[in-house]
């Protein structure tokens, strides 16, 4: 027992709950740490969603789905200006037509009333019009949610982890969990690590996880939804995030601004068996974009520039089932409003914790919130020309589309978490996710990782495993 590695707590699976309880259980004072399976944190149903932080008057009084959305969202605006995530409470109009759909919005309303949410109201006609001019003419009624915001999701994840391990947490990643056993006093890792508690937010697998222990959780199967991307020149076309009614599901599609500035098309739902991926098909793009169409006909297709898609995690309950045995808690059905919620959901983890006695008596002393990311683009001209005198390296721009610096490219590769890949990279300086889709800046990523990382080029990967960006050296090496 005396050469394990011993946390308070070992969290599995750095997904957005993952790393936001990893911050919250550090603040409290524990010696956490995360192992995650894959190259990165975020490289799960957190890397491909809507990105909405949800208002919650979706969700059924009472649920756990309905109450921590609406806590969530509630800690979303304070909690992304400490991280320096990208954040917007924009607002979204769930829309409708005729006396069937004004009904409809009438329960909804009523159940966000019942959910405590607050800056909900019906608008019609010309109201709506002026809201929104370019929604469809057939749509004369809807309800809008003040309250409703956008964020970057892998964003969130990525520097909630980052403060995480500024603040002491410690991360492993490519550590898939493959065993757990249950000895005296806690729970043994991979034969290597052991905590009294196991917090298990391995998303999709996490009934799996939970199996490795013999803590039995509800089945859960993906749930797949595909997206279309737009421009950032199309980001205006709608001004918040447009619904039409929710089915049983899903909210349907949405036509909706995204953190960064891009239009988002979809998703769709699609059950699935378990193992499904993440392909997006010909069959699924058309019905997004005919959902689309007929909410905002003049939706600019032309500037399309991607397409996705995620996979939910649905359970057998429906809700959201987050249960605490003998010091191990699982999460199941962490599907939506899982994004909004998750701040939420950290802090009941904390005060699951707390109360039976898993966590140390004090919160960390000298625990500090605040991650800073340096972004040139954001800055005025004198702070950016300022920035640029003191290090030329944020003047050297390498992501032509999005406009991201050399700088920020070799602050991604050592900031908490540091990125380890390509995508690593994409997900923390939006470097590759313009237009040209890292057409023109991917050479001179790789080179930037093979210098910052001491690695050679013919090793720098885009992601996971074998994925190298180069299969050898030609043309005398270079
Ligand atoms: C199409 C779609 C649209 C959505 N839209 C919204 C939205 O607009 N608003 C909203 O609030 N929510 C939305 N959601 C839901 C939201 O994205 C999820 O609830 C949230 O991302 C779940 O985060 P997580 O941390 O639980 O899971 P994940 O992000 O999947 O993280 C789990 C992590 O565990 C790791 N892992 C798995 N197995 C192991 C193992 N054995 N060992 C170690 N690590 C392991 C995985 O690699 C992964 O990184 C949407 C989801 C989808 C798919």
């Amino acid at each position: 027992m005396e050469t394990l590695a011993r946390y308070d707590v070992i969290v599995i699976g750095g997904g957005v709950v993952g790393s936001l309880t990893a911050r919250e259980l550090t603040r409290l004072g524990a010696r956490v740490l995360v192992l995650e399976a894959k190259s990165d944190v975020a490289s799960g149903t957190t890397a491909a969603n809507s990105g909405i932080v949800h208002a919650g008057f979706d969700a059924e009084p009472g649920t756990n789905k309905a109450k921590l959305n609406v806590r969530g969202s509630a800690l979303m605006p304070a909690l992304t200006k400490e991280l320096s995530v990208r954040y917007a409470q924009i607002g979204a109009l769930v829309t409708a037509s005729g006396n069937e759909g004004l009904a409809g919005l009438e329960v909804l309303l009523e159940r966000g009333k019942k959910n405590g949410v607050a800056g909900l109201s019906i608008v019609r006609g010309e109201k709506l019009r002026a809201l929104e001019p370019n929604l469809s003419t057939e749509l004369d009624c809807a309800l809008l949610a003040e309250t409703s915001g956008i964020v970057c999701p892998y964003g969130l994840a990525i520097a909630a982890m980052g403060n995480a391990m500024d603040n002491g947490a410690e991360l492993l990643r490519n550590t898939p969990v493959t065993g757990i056993e249950k000895i005296d006093g806690g729970y043994l890792v991979n034969g290597t690590y052991f905590a009294p508690a196991i917090v298990d937010a391995a998303g999709l697998a996490s009934h799996h996880v939970a199996a490795l222990a013999g803590v039995k959780a509800q089945n859960q199967h993906p749930r797949r939804g595909e997206y279309l991307l737009l421009d950032r020149n199309c980001g205006g076309v709608v001004t918040r995030t447009i619904f039409t009614l929710p089915t049983k599901a899903g909210k349907g599609i949405l036509v909706s601004p995204t953190a960064d500035g891009n239009l988002l098309l979809g998703p769709t739902a699609e059950d699935l068996p378990e193992g499904a991926n993440c392909a997006v098909t010909a069959a699924g793009q058309d019905k997004i974009i005919a959902a689309a169409k007929k909410m905002v006909p003049s939706v600019p297709l032309g500037g399309r520039i991607t397409s996705f898609a995620g996979l939910r995690a649905a359970g057998e309950s429906g809700d959201f089932e987050i249960d605490l045995t003998d010091g191990f808690l699982v999460l199941t059905g962490i599907e939506s409003p899982g994004l909004s919620a998750a701040p939420a959901i950290a802090e009941l983890i904390g005060e699951m914790l707390g109360e039976k006695g898993l966590l140390p008596a004090k919160p960390m002393a000298n625990f500090n919130p605040v991650r800073t990311v340096v972004r040139p683009k954001e800055m005025t001209d004198a702070e950016r020309d300022a920035l640029i005198k003191r290090d030329p390296a944020y003047g050297r721009i390498v992501c032509r589309c999005e406009e991201i610096s050399e700088g920020e490219i070799r602050d991604a590769l050592h900031q908490n978490p540091p990125a380890l890949t390509m995508d690593g990279i994409k997900r923390r300086t939006r470097a590759t996710m313009g237009r040209c889709q890292g057409g023109f800046c991917s050479p001179s990523l790789v080179a930037l990782i093979s210098r910052e990382r001491g690695i050679d080029e013919t090793d720098v990967t885009k992601g996971d495993g074998a994925s190298f960006i180069a299969h050898e050296r030609t043309k005398g090496g270079n």
